[in-house]
This record gives structure tokens, sequence and C-alpha cells, in this order.
């Protein structure tokens, strides 16, 4: 078995530290670190350049347009001036050629440009040319002193990178930088980053070699050698990445034991036909099909459960734990919230109340005598069914023989409070994971591939959609009449306010503000208005969140606590304050809070008069549609994969080159590569494979490659 630290794959010289680079020393490399976290030669090579400029191609003043993006220009400069005062000042300069002049204005490190620039001085400067007040400039250029390129001369693609302002003032800006990738990659050599991708592979998407491909994407020879180069490393980047995914999985399933749940039992069966309160979906049926097989096969199961809000999650883990129990284990369903650890465990107990199954509530409030009784009942096999929040994953908690741990609204769980519980059992407990974040289709195999993946998608029949409109604060009056005529109706509503501000202090006052707003409108003791916000004791919290269950008040005012899981099927009416400042899928989760009864509901978004586009589009999408999975692939176009919540943290998702929306072609082309590669040679076995295996082992950090050796 090869040991994952001596593996080198590229050549010893890409870990080089990058101030042995030539040109840079350690001052500018200390720079390039904070910076740019470029620390090694490698680093330099992979920090790609956004775009290229043809450095014959120079423009002349007078036929620019305006707000033309990058230009190169050459010119003469006729006067450098100190203009404006405090944050206004500026320094500028006029540029001019035959055609015309523009001005090239810094803001920032004034001194030093006025060393470096002299009236008279030929340049050619390149940069984003923009209009101000009526006339033509480019702020902070990057600029070199002009020598005329040589007629008939070849295009040459000068590559201009990400650099930042401080970075500039060292000379090493956008174009700058392009110096230094320009010495590395003439010190560099074919074998010091050999080709990592089968042969296979390579002929048939015609492939430049992972050196070339690094050599032309910095400095292509021309535009259609650098597409095929940034097309192979984008390949490259998503086929590393899903082949990672795909290899733990395939370890997992080849190598982890699991409990084996034989059979369907008593216990399932009298639920199932005398208990379960309404006919199951064909989804739901789907989905339990699926865990039932997986959790018979004798290996660990690692499933993620999707399904939009409202779709029955529950009631398949509820069957799904009635499954480990008639196969003689403990089972155990964890929340993020004591509020819905709490609904969780009334709902089952409820329906289980009949059943000779014996359910428990574990939260971090629970009283000391009650929690001892629960882990002695616990360590005795006497208790079934544990309910909780995190404090289910305390080490006291010890069960009797955990067989199936299911973890309700994944986000806010991390990786690693998953895998503590894999040590709750000598052999790890079956995992269950369930989000009502829906994450498009495509993403989620990516984000989540070492899991395998269920989805819900279908609503249960006979749902309402929830009408959503948009209304300015002008119109708040008429909204709360509206409001107003739905509690005389005996409805409840929700009113929500955004967490905007850095600091809670500010957020509470504003969250105060509006609930002293609310109340003008609704006056006790006619109405009756409750309050739950994240800086309230949580006694205070479950106190107020209870008086709305039970219909004590009408009103519910909170911030986003309750974004996840509450269910209050009477309420049929929600606000959102600000709903300009929430993204689309938290806005979804808080809508999702109405809709659960059997009455029409409603969801006001609330705003300013003043909208940026993608505000008013992400509203026009809430009004539109009540599907999470299409708002899902909105969101992702709207704001980029990165964002998405609940794939953030996983960082699988932060590609370089390669972009999850619009390279889909090369994301599709990289799973099914990956595949087709694992299902020929599963071990890499084959010589074909054998530099992308040692490449994968060569990748440190994140996995553990410990049984692919
Ligand atoms: P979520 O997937 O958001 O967790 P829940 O499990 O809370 O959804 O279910 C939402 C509501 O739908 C609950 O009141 C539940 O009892 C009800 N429900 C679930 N499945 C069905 C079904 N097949 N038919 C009718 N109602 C259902
Ligand atoms: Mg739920």
């Amino acid at each position: 078995m090869l040991q994952i630290c001596h593996i080198q794959f590229d050549a010893q010289i890409l870990s080089s530290p990058i101030e042995f680079l030539k040109g840079v020393g350690p001052l500018r490399g200390d720079l390039l670190k904070k910076e740019l976290q470029l620390f090694t030669f490698k680093d330099l090579l992979d920090h790609f350049p956004i775009r290229h400029i043809d450095k014959t191609m120079v423009m002349t003043i007078g036929s620019i347009q305006s707000n033309q993006d990058y230009i190169q220009v050459a010119g003469i400069i006729q006067s450098v001036q100190l203009i404006g005062q405090n944050r206004a000042k500026r320094l500028v300069a006029e540029l001019k050629d035959a055609t015309g002049s523009m001005d090239l204005v810094w803001f920032q490190g004034i001194s030093w440009i006025q060393k470096n620039i002299q009236v008279g001085q030929a340049l050619l400067v390149y940069g984003k040319a923009g209009y101000f007040n009526g006339s033509l400039q480019i702020t902070h250029p990057e600029m070199e002193t002009y020598t005329p390129a040589k007629a008939g001369g070849k295009a040459f693609l000068e590559p201009i990178y990400p650099s930042t302002e401080k970075l500039k003032a060292k000379a090493l800006g956008g174009r700058q930088l392009g110096k230094l990738s320009y010495t590395l990659l003439e010190a560099l050599q074919e074998r010091d980053l050999p080709e990592n991708l089968p042969p296979a592979i390579l002929q048939a998407y015609r492939f430049p070699s992972r050196f070339e491909a690094y050599r032309q994407i910095h400095f292509p020879q021309s535009e259609a050698a650098y597409q095929k180069a940034l097309a192979r490393l984008k390949f490259e980047e998503l086929f590393i990445a899903q082949l990672r995914l795909a290899l733990i999985k395939l370890e997992r399933h080849r190598y982890s034991r699991g409990v084996v749940f034989k059979q369907v039992g008593e216990q399932f069966n009298t639920f199932y036909h005398t208990y379960l309160p309404f006919e199951l979906t064909g989804a739901q049926k789907r989905v339990l099909k699926e865990i039932r097989q997986d959790m018979g096969q004798g290996r660990q199961m690692n499933r993620l459960l999707q399904g939009d809000v409202g779709s029955g999650k529950t009631m398949v883990a509820l069957l799904s734990m009635l499954l480990a129990v008639d196969n003689g284990f403990q089972a155990s369903l964890m929340a993020p919230t004591e509020i819905l650890a709490a609904q969780h465990y009334e709902g089952i107990a409820q329906l289980l109340k009949d059943m000779p199954v014996k359910t428990a509530l574990l939260t971090g409030s629970t009283k000391a005598a009650a929690r001892r009784k629960i882990l002695k009942e616990l360590a005795d096999g006497e208790l079934d069914l544990l309910i909780g929040t995190h404090a289910v994953l305390e080490d006291p908690v010890q069960f009797k023989q955990l067989g199936l741990a299911i973890i309700d609204e994944q986000h806010r769980f991390g990786v690693a409070q998953r895998a503590r519980l894999w040590k709750k059992a000598t052999i790890p407990p079956h995992v269950l994971v369930m989000t009502a974040t829906p994450i498009p289709r495509t993403l989620a195999m990516t984000a989540y591939g070492d899991l395998d993946y269920s989805i819900i998608d279908e609503l249960p029949p006979g749902r309402q959609p929830i009408t959503t409109v948009h209304r300015y604060d002008y119109a708040r009056a008429s909204v709360m009449d509206f409001i107003k005529e739905e509690i005389q109706k005996g409805r409840q509503a929700y009113c929500i306010f955004p967490l905007i501000e850095e600091s809670e202090k500010l957020d509470l006052e504003n969250l105060m503000r509006g609930y002293e707003n609310i109340k003008a409108f609704f006056p006790e003791p006619r109405y009756w208005i409750s309050m739950v916000h994240g800086k309230m004791p949580p006694a205070q919290k479950e106190a107020n969140m209870q008086r709305f269950i039970k219909k004590e008040t009408q009103i519910m005012v909170a911030t986003t606590v309750i974004e996840v899981g509450v269910n209050v099927p009477n309420a049929s009416v929600m606000i959102i304050e600000s709903a300009e400042k929430f993204g689309l899928s938290q806005l979804h989760q808080l809508r999702g809070r109405v809709g659960r009864g059997s009455e029409k509901s409603f969801c006001i978004l609330l705003t300013g008069a003043q909208l940026t586009n993608e505000a008013r589009e992400r509203l026009k999408i809430m009004c539109a549609t009540n599907d999470g999975f299409l708002i899902a692939e909105k969101d992702l176009e709207l704001r980029g994969p990165g964002d998405i919540e609940g794939t953030r943290q996983s960082g699988l998702l932060n590609f370089k080159l390669a972009d999850l929306v619009r390279d889909k072609q090369w994301l599709d082309a990289a799973k099914q590569e990956s595949a087709k590669l694992l299902e020929t040679d599963p071990d890499l076995a084959l010589q074909e494979n054998n530099a992308l295996k040692i490449y994968l082992q060569a990748q440190k950090g994140k996995l553990a490659w410990s049984k692919i050796s």
C-alpha cells in the first residue's frame, strides 16, 4: 500500500516556494502569498489568465466607442495633474494619439505613479474604458513603455491575470504577472507536468497534453489553441473531482460493512396497514424501496434524501426507522433545532401511540432525571427510537444497537458530526440525510457524488399552491387589511424579518421596530402577537412558539429562525419583509411554512421601491412558481454554484476553471468518462490508468485513499 504523503506526481520543482522564482524574491513573494494565496510554483501555474489581449492590436483613441470594455491604446502623456481633495483626490494624466485624447485616472498608489510617469512619455496602455462626466477615461490602467510592434509581426496573445491594487503598486499588476508565469513556463519541461488522463480520453476528445495545455492557456499561439487548452483543463478538473467522489462511493460499497435489515416485520406492517394516516405518494414509495434495498445488502447505507418542503420526508423517515426496529435495532432522528425535534417527537409519538415501539425525546433542555432515564433505557435497548438535537451526538449517549441514524435538514449538520455517528456502534449505522434545500440534480450529483441519492419529486395530493405576490412598502396598509380578513376567518400569519446587518444589535432593533409596527395594526386585546428571534433564550422561544401553535396568538413575528421545518398548518399567510434581501432558496424555505393545511395560503413579499435587476428577477420567480427544484435551477443561474446553500462548505464546487452551469457539457462528459472508466477498471489497475491512479494518490488532503493500493 502506498503512503500518501510520499507520493509525488508533478515534478519537485513545482512545489518550490514562490519567492525562489526568478524575479520574485522575499518581498514580492510575501505579497503574492498574502494577496493571491500563491505559495508555490504550481500555485502560480494554476493562477489562470482572465483574458488575453493581442499585443499587436492597438486601437486609436478616436475609434473608441463608449464603454467598450477592455482596450489597448498607445499615446504620449500630455499632462499629469493632481485633482480634488481627501477622498476625491485623484491623479489624472492626459494621453494623446493622432486621433484624440483621453484621461488616465488613479485614486490609489498616486505617489508611486507620479514618480513613474512623465509628460512626453510614450506609453502602451491597457484597461477598461468608460465615460465619466463626458470624458473618456481608463482608471488604474496597466501601462508599459511603448515600442511599436514590428510590422507584419504575428499576433501575440498576452495574458492578463487577476491581481490586486497592492500588487499593482509593486509592479505585479494583471499584465506584469505574465512575466512571472512566462519565466516559470520557460523553466518547465514536458516531464515536469506529466500526463494524468488516460490516452483513450485524450484521443477521443483530441485534448492537448497536460504540459501543452498549461503552456497554451497562459501563452496561447492562437485563439483556437487557447480554447483547446481551456477545454482540456476544465475537463480534467471535473473528471478528477467526479472520479474521486465515485471512488469513495465505490470503496464504501465494496468494503464497508453494514448491519443487514433482512426483513420487513411486524411493526412496519402493522403501522403501514393500520396507522398510516394516508396513502403514500408514488415518490415516497419509490424512495422507501431504495432505502430498504440499501439497508438489506450488508453494507452501510449513506444516502441523501432530497425532497421539497412538504413532500413528506418525515413519514419516509418513520417507516425506515420501523424497519430498523423490526430487525432488532434502534434508530435515531436528529433535527437542527429544539422546536423541530420536539415537533418530530410529538408527531411520531402520536402516530405510534398504540404500538409497542418506545420513543423518547432528547435535547439540550431535557432535565437531568429524564435524561438519566433515557440514557439508561437506550443502553439497555428498551428504547427503540430516539428523537433529538445535536444532544444525541454527545458521548454519554450510548445505544445498545444503533442501526439507523437519520439527520433532518442536513445543511445544519457538518460532515464531522455525521462522522461522530459512526462511532456509536461497532458496525456503523446506516445514515440517511434528509434535506429540504433542493439542489439542482446535476449539482447534487457533483456535490454529493460520494453519497447515494434519493429524491421525492412529488407532493402529496390535494396541496393547494401558495399564491405569492410582490407588494411595495407603500401598500403596507392594504396588506395588513388582507391579513385581518384572514385572521377573521380563523387563520394565522407569519411576519418574517431578514437578518441583514453585520450587527445583531441592529437586526434586533430592526425586528423590534417591525414588531411595534405590526402591533400598531393589530392592537391587543383583539389580536395577540408572538415573537421569536435567535437571541432569545430557548425556553422563551419555545413558549412563544407554543402560544402560536396553540392558537393563543394570531401573528408570529420572527427572524429567519423559523426557516426550517416548523409545522403550523393553520398558518396560511406569510409576509416577508425586505424580501429583496433574501436569496431565492431562503425565500422558498420560508414560504414552505405556509400551505401546510387544507386552506388556501398566501405569501406576500414586501420590498422597498428601489430594486436591483437581480432582486426583481428573484421576486418574479417566486411569484411564478412553487417548485423548489425549478427555483434551485434559477438560483444557480443567478448566483453561480458557489453560493448555493448546502454546497458551500463542501468545497467541492469551487472549481478554478470549470463553471457548473456554463460548462455543463464538460460536466456530463466528465461524469460519463469516470463512470465508464470505473466500470472497466475499478481498481485503476490497468497500465493505461496508472498515471491517473498515481495522480489521484498524490492529491493530498481531503480524502483517505487508504483502501486504494
Ligand atoms: P417535509 O418533507 O417538508 O419534511 P413533512 O414530512 O413535514 O414534509 O410532511 C408535510 C405534511 O404532509 C405533513 O403534514 C404530513 O403529514 C403530510 N403528508 C406526508 N405524506 C403525505 C401523503 N402521502 N399524503 C398526504 N399527506 C402527507
Ligand atoms: Mg421536514
